[in-house]
């Protein structure tokens, strides 16, 4: 019986064991820290032996297989040691995609990965297909794997799953985008954390597709560099594109062999110039999947988009208040204040990852009216948008920037949370600080 050691016991590596047991491993699970109660329950129903609050070497060494969680880096001295051993370390991704045939769809990239796998699987849903979105949203994909009752898994996959794979192949990858992101764990180079989102195709044959931002110059760029076997279906909003998607006329087109689909942007439920691109992206796949145009036009007019996204929940006065929680980093919030078309009481701040603002000088000069700032330390917005707006205003609480925000606004105007920032100085995540702004707003 081979022995298959799972590192963190959280939604993936719980799904993970459940898999293993199923395929007939050894399991044991070793988390650092604490285990979740409900996950515990799961891990003590099957009957296997695991541990929390520390790693058991004499346990953990002696795997033949080692799926590693996503959080826990490759500098972890647990890993170190199992790579000097030459134990395999994969992820759960590369784990499970070797139990099914189903058919699989990855989506990457820095920004857009959970509205464009979201959207996907709305489409497909809306078709009928037998599918389910999962990776970093929703249930593992290994435990879906186990449960064996989908045909079409379309995966949100970070760069740290991508890390841990060796053969892992999506039938159709989609890269939304890269741009500077989690440094932290590339060794601070770029190049490296680019080479990680590429894994998505490397091992995809001349039958599979690679469908990208064409726009987007490091995904060109690298491209170049190093080829990949895969069709290219590349999307763009600036030029036109033979065999992909791109904007005519406010259209978007999409052209598949001899094949062509073509929508009204104005008719997309979801807003602004890089949702018009996860839409591009979005209809790209589900017509390879030979989606009805119809059914594809109609998912695209109805899909609501995912919350703490450009969400725009509520009207007051006739302003329109938007819950970009999910903004965490410049890009994110940079496509936010482009997609703005009144006037913006802009609320941004938390913990800065390195940001450069000034990215973000043009579209605050043209749509922003005021700055409410919420974060334990505001210093490095106060000195990049002090003398570009009227008025910008401290704030350490939700409830107080909204009430701000909302004396701010006039008939028309946007309030918009889009912080730039991560969350963890005053909230809990992005979706805590999501949910409390809304609560805020509903308060007023
Ligand atoms: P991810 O799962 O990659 O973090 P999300 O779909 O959750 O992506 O969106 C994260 C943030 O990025 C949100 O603020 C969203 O409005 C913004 N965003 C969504 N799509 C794109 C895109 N194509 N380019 C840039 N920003 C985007």
């Amino acid at each position: 019986m081979k022995r298959l050691v799972v590192l963190g016991g959280g939604e993936s590596g719980v799904g993970t064991a459940i898999l293993g047991v199923q395929k007939g491993f050894e399991v044991f699970v070793s988390d650092f820290g604490k285990i979740k109660e409900t996950y515990k329950d799961v891990l003590k129903k099957l009957e296997l032996k695991w541990e929390e609050g520390g790693h058991t070497e004499a346990e953990v060494l002696n795997a033949d297989l080692v799926m590693k969680s996503p959080g826990i880096p490759d500098k972890a001295p647990i890993v170190k040691a199992l790579k000097a051993k030459g134990t395999p370390v994969i992820s759960e991704i590369e784990f499970a995609a070797g139990f099914t045939d189903a058919m699989i769809i990855g989506v990457t990239g820095s920004n857009g990965k959970t509205t464009v796998t979201t959207l996907i699987d709305y489409i497909l849903r809306q078709a009928n297909v037998n599918s389910i979105a999962a990776g970093n949203i929703g249930e593992s994909f290994a435990g879906l794997v186990a449960g064996g009752k989908h045909d079409h898994y379309v995966l949100e996959i970070s760069s740290f799953q991508l890390d841990g794979t060796v053969d892992f192949a999506p039938h159709i990858a989609v890269i939304t985008n890269i741009t500077p992101d989690h440094l932290d764990r590339y060794e601070y180079r770029f190049e490296n954390y680019i080479a990680s989102k590429f894994r998505i195709t490397m091992n995809q044959t001349e039958e599979d597709y690679l469908i990208y931002d064409a726009d987007d110059t490091v995904i060109t760029s690298w491209l170049k560099e190093h080829p990949t076997r895969a069709r290219l279906l590349p999307f763009s909003i600036e030029k036109e594109i033979e065999q992909g998607a791109y904007l005519k006329e406010e259209n978007i087109i999409i052209n598949l062999g001899n094949n062509t689909f073509k929508m009204k942007t104005a008719n997309l439920t979801i807003k602004g110039a890089h949702n018009t691109k996860n839409a591009m992206a979005a209809a790209t796949v589900a017509r390879l999947l030979n989606i009805r145009k119809a059914t594809i036009r109609e998912s695209l007019e109805g899909f609501q988009g995912v919350e703490h996204r450009l969400e725009r929940f509520l009207k007051i006065n006739n302003v329109n208040y938007i819950n970009d929680s999910k903004a965490t980093n410049v890009n994110a919030t940079f496509y936010a204040l482009d997609s703005m078309t009144s006037p913006t009481v802009w609320i941004a701040g938390g913990v800065d990852k390195g940001n450069d603002y000034r990215d973000l000088y043009p579209l605050v000069n043209e749509k922003v009216k005021a700055i409410v700032c919420l974060g334990v330390d505001n210093k490095k917005l106060l000195e990049h948008f002090s003398s570009m707006v009227d008025v910008i205003i401290e704030t350490q609480s939700i409830t107080e920037a909204v009430k701000i925000a909302y004396k701010l606004a006039n008939k028309g105007d946007n309030v918009l949370l889009s912080p730039a920032c991560a969350s963890f100085d005053l909230f809990e995540n992005y979706e805590d600080r999501g949910r409390q702004f809304k609560e805020a707003v509903r308060n007023l």
